[in-house]
């Protein structure tokens, strides 16, 4: 079993607040995962991800915020009024408008911190959305060198590029041992490395994963790799199947699917109005979940070969909100992979310039963050549904799971045309509503263990 204690003392300990109220740079809290950190440590500041999971924090800004507004967005606006933790020394908040809560969470914010939002396109497939979004990638870089007094120059963004593509690449090599057959890590422990990845120094996280890994290399010799994505990053996977489309016989389902060109609907193509270069890449403790209300730690063990392999997907899981997670693996199911913008989606692309000069350089990073996303911030959902389906084929996936934040209407739509899509593939898929209270454990556990049930009897 892998050690992932690193990775929960950065999510569970003030070990990290610690160390950024010692930090003497500018510091950048972002929400979502549309904002270009490589531009923010080019600027020489610190990206934080500050999406959040902490209920007490929703309930807190009830005062100041409606009810009647996503867990999400209420905890992240709780946890900064209050300057908990981390939360507590950013010199700027980036929030793009991906959902009407973030809008208006952007202003509410801007009483507490200073507050910069970047201005998401309603759809990616157009080259209208395209332009809006490169220069909104443009107008951030300006903003982040007037707060840090330095301008991103080629050799310094080219420096942040490839530190950061190290990091997504260290991630593609994890997920050998959760993909593995029997996994080596369990879905939960996958939402805590990802999870630690929001807080800690990205050198510092590439280099623990990278240890993990290494610790658990032995064990991978009994398990097969269960998909093609093991496959595809057991080498050096930037040298053996680049960022790209990888060949015929490697990498996933999805990634091989025909990359798309300007104009059609997809998760690849690129931000070039069609030039050569265009390519397709594609010191206050932290809260902790208070005991014995939630569903334990570690009461979920590594599953057999016979429990049945669920996706799970949805709206994001943000530490210390793992319950659902923690339900499903405590109920016997494997939860083979995500593909929430809290975890895989935001580890697993990097950054594929054309060439290093500042313009190609831009181009990918606005390219990394708003073509793959499958957010349903935006009209069209195929690219979720495409991804879900790669996922199925390549990992042997008996049922999907959806979390569904209350109150958000992008995810709850989402849910029903995915759940349509299934159904053509005879794939079942359970879709929960909850929030980040825990009164609803129970409840969800009791279906969780029913759609479990239904499936051992296909
Ligand atoms: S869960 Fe939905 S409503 Fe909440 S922040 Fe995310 S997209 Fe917006």
């Amino acid at each position: 079993m892998a050690d992932i204690s690193y990775f929960r003392s950065i999510l569970s300990s003030d070990g990290r607040a610690r160390e950024l109220a010692a930090h003497d740079g500018p510091i950048v809290g972002t929400l979502c995962n549309f904002v270009p950190e490589e531009l923010i440590v080019a600027a020489g500041a610190v990206p934080l991800r500050l999406c959040a999971g902490d209920h007490d924090a929703s309930d807190s800004v009830e005062d100041i915020f409606p009810r009647d507004v996503c867990s999400a967005a209420k905890s992240a606006l709780g946890l900064i009024r209050e300057a908990q933790g981390v939360f507590g020394r950013i010199d700027l908040l980036v929030v793009p408008t991906s959902c009407d809560a973030k809008k208006k969470l952007a202003d509410m914010v801007s009483r507490f911190v200073p507050v910069h939002t970047m201005l998401l396109p309603p759809a990616k497939d157009v080259d209208a959305g395209k332009a809006l979004w490169l220069s909104e990638v443009e107008r951030f870089k300006t903003k982040l060198e007037e707060l840090t007094g330095t301008s991103i120059n080629r050799r310094g963004l080219r420096e942040a590029i490839e530190l950061l593509n190290a990091r997504q690449q260290t991630f593609r090599r994890f997920l050998q041992l959760w993909q593995s057959d029997p996994p080596l890590v369990t879905g939960e422990e996958a939402l805590y490395v990802a999870g630690a990845s929001f807080h800690d120094d990205i050198g510092r996280w590439t280099d623990e994963v990278t240890k993990l890994c290494e610790g658990a290399q032995p064990g991978l010799a009994g398990h097969g790799p269960r998909s093609a994505i093991a496959l595809a990053t057991a080498g050096d996977p930037v040298r053996d199947a680049p960022y790209g489309v990888p060949a015929e016989g490697t990498g996933t389902a999805s990634d091989r699917r025909p990359a798309l060109q300007h104009g059609s609907t997809g998760g690849t193509g690129c931000l070039s109005t069609g030039g050569p270069q265009c390519q397709d890449g594609t010191g206050t403790e932290r809260p902790v979940a208070p005991t014995g209300r939630w569903p334990q730690d570690g009461n979920a063990s590594i599953q057999t070969n016979a429990a049945p392999r669920l996706l799970l997907t949805g709206a994001p899981l943000i530490y210390p909100n793992f319950k659902l997670a923690r339900i499903i693996e405590q109920s016997g199911a494997v939860i083979a992979a995500d593909d929430l913008c809290s975890s895989t989606q935001r580890l697993n692309q990097p950054v594929v310039p054309s060439e290093w000069s500042m313009r190609a350089m831009m181009q990918a990073v606005a390219e990394k963050y708003l073509l793959p996303s499958v957010c349903p911030c935006f009209t069209d959902s195929a690219d979720r549904i495409n991804k879900i389906e790669g996922y199925i084929e390549d990992l042997g996936i008996d049922g999907v799971v959806y979390h569904n934040l209350r109150m958000c209407a992008l995810f709850d739509i989402e849910s029903h045309q995915l759940r349509d899509a299934l159904q053509a593939l005879n794939v079942p898929m359970l879709t929960l509503h909850t929030d980040y209270s825990p009164e609803d454990t129970e409840q969800l556990r009791n279906r969780v263990e029913a759609f479990l049930e239904m499936l051992s009897g296909r």
